[in-house]
């Protein structure tokens, strides 16, 4: 789609450079710009900040008529609407805080055609619930004026996806009411069965997807022990943001609207100047927490994930994470705001076991998939692999030979820090306690298990053999039964109560298969985790 001449290509390259003021494409931009003027469908995915939103702004202006954009978010439509009102290009939006008037000016555009209006941008809902909506579309496409839809965020169809929103199910109906008419969807999601069902959804199957690489070379990646208490935690993060990051802006993301007020409060205390920002502040708050951080006031911001889409800045010098995602996706997603000027940035992550099933009865209770968050404790627990390496192979990429530089912990620590062990004795002594709790009908949760299997805790469930702190640290055990819990040798077992969702553990199908057998088992894992 980059080789070839079209009729419109010293039209694309003179908007590019007289209205854009930009001089060259990005990766796949081009491509995506030939194939949505051919007529094709198409799925351009990109990492957030590679330029997703020019494939669709750029063709949008090169012939008559109207390009129609799908967002998900009022606040991502208006931070398009003022970035393309400062280059001159006309655009409009629609959605449910619009004036009645706004929204009427809107829906003529559909059947305008002397309007001057480039782009109009909508919510999904009003495919599903606004008939006057689609029978303006429907005239504009008559009038030969609708000239592509493009969809953003695209991956919002899918259940797969880190975002779905119910919504998104209707723009399925596009394909088939207008069939000639190409979509562009465009997402930061990578992953093949997020794909794949984001074709099917849309009915576009096998359409074509161009794709850029996932790596981000800027980005430091981390891991750090995350210690047992909120003073622990406050006392790291303090230490991150007064030295490491002195003078530098970030983003410190909470699992809980508890833990972001908590650990806002605490930084404070600590003298250092940082805002809030979850689902439970009102917008008006909220955008003034934004605009702080903007302005520097604020050095960093702890948010919930709410805090994600529509972050424009691109000095993001770090992103700390105080507890892991739900999803390998989603960390990419959001350890990706970092760095999008290209300049160093580092991801770090506070990971300890307890957090695992925090999350993963939350992921359960929301009837997600639990595999994908296994891929994230994959992630952590990796001593051994380059942590780019690992990002790759999750998204099914090949990153070549590309050097990671030293920009991953893995890689600037010296082996000497990994060691290996042999884990025969330690799961047998763990299937003892999981089989004498079984017995007694007593319901084991991580925590008590570990206790049991280090004798602690109620003596009728220890076991017999030695105790494991002879050889491991109560922190190494930890990591043991993630890792025993991603291989499929424990599972969890999940039980609804009144107030919440408990996750116990017990006996997975492998550990059964492995008792009886001359199995050897190794792992490696972190001979020191101090803090570094
Ligand atoms: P995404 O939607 O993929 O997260 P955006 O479309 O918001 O990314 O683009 C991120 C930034 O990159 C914007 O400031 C945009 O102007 C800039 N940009 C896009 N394409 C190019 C390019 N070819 N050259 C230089 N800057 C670009």
């Amino acid at each position: 789609w980059e080789g070839t001449s079209y009729e419109w290509s010293d039209d694309v390259k003179s908007t590019l450079e007289n209205i854009f003021k930009i001089k060259s494409f990005r990766p796949k931009q081009l491509s995506a710009i030939n194939s949505t003027l051919s007529g094709e469908h198409a799925i351009v995915v990109m990492p957030t900040g590679a330029g997703k939103s020019l494939c669709y702004q750029l063709p949008a202006l090169l012939r008559p008529g109207l390009t129609v954009v799908v967002s998900p978010l009022i606040s991502l439509m208006e931070d398009q609407i003022r970035s393309l009102t400062q280059k001159n290009i006309p655009a409009m939006l629609m959605c449910s805080t619009s004036s009645k008037d706004e929204n009427q000016t809107a829906l003529k555009t559909l059947t305008d055609d002397k309007t001057d209006i480039k782009l109009l941008y909508v919510t999904p809902e009003r495919f599903a619930k606004s008939k006057r909506f689609m029978s303006n579309l429907q005239k504009c496409h008559a009038a030969g004026r609708l000239q592509r839809f493009a969809i953003d965020e695209v991956h919002c169809c899918s259940q797969w996806g880190h975002d779905f929103r119910p919504d998104y199910k209707f723009l399925g109906i596009l394909s088939n009411m207008f069939p000639k008419v190409p979509i562009l969807g465009l997402t930061g999601t990578a992953t093949s069965h997020v794909l794949s069902d984001v074709q099917k959804i849309l009915n576009i199957p096998g359409c074509l997807v161009l794709k850029t690489t996932f790596n981000r070379p800027n980005l430091f990646y981390q891991i750090l022990e995350k210690p047992a208490t909120q003073e622990g935690c406050l006392d790291v993060l303090e230490k991150l943001l007064k030295y490491r990051y002195k003078d530098e802006s970030g983003i410190i993301y909470a699992h809980s609207i508890k833990d972001c007020e908590d650990l806002a409060q605490g930084l404070r205390k600590r003298g250092l100047r940082v805002g809030c920002y979850h689902a439970s502040l009102d917008a008006d708050t909220r955008s003034k927490v934004h605009q702080k951080w903007h302005e520097k006031i604020y050095q960093a911001i702890v948010a919930t994930v709410a805090f994600g889409m529509g972050i424009d800045k691109p000095d993001v010098r770090f992103v700390i994470h105080h507890s892991i995602s739900k999803t390998m996706e989603n960390y990419y997603q959001e350890s990706g705001r970092a760095g999008r000027d290209g300049l160093r940035a580092e991801c770090v992550t506070l990971y300890r076991m307890q957090d695992l099933f925090r999350v993963s009865t939350m992921v359960f209770s929301n009837n997600g998939h639990l595999e994908q968050l296994y891929g994230m404790i994959k992630y952590c627990l990796n001593v051994k692999v380059c942590r780019r390496q690992v990002v790759a192979e999750y998204f099914n990429e090949n990153w070549g030979n590309t050097d990671c530089n030293y920009m991953c912990d893995v890689c600037i620590h010296p082996n000497k820090i990994i060691r290996e062990i042999r884990l025969e004795e330690h799961i047998k002594n763990l299937a003892v306690v999981i089989e004498k709790a079984e017995k007694k009908e007593i319901k084991l949760t991580a925590l008590k298990l570990l206790d049991a299997w280090f004798l602690k805790g109620p003596v009728n469930i220890r076991h017999d053999g030695p105790d494991p702190g002879l050889k491991i640290s109560r922190l190494v055990g930890e990591d043991v039964i993630a890792y025993l819990l991603i291989k499929g040798y424990l599972v969890e077992d999940f039980h609804f109560t009144a107030m919440s969702t408990i996750s116990y553990i017990k006996c997975g199908p492998n550990m059964e298969m492995i008792k009886d057998e001359n199995f050897s088992l190794r792992m490696l894992v972190r001979k020191s985790s101090a803090f570094n």
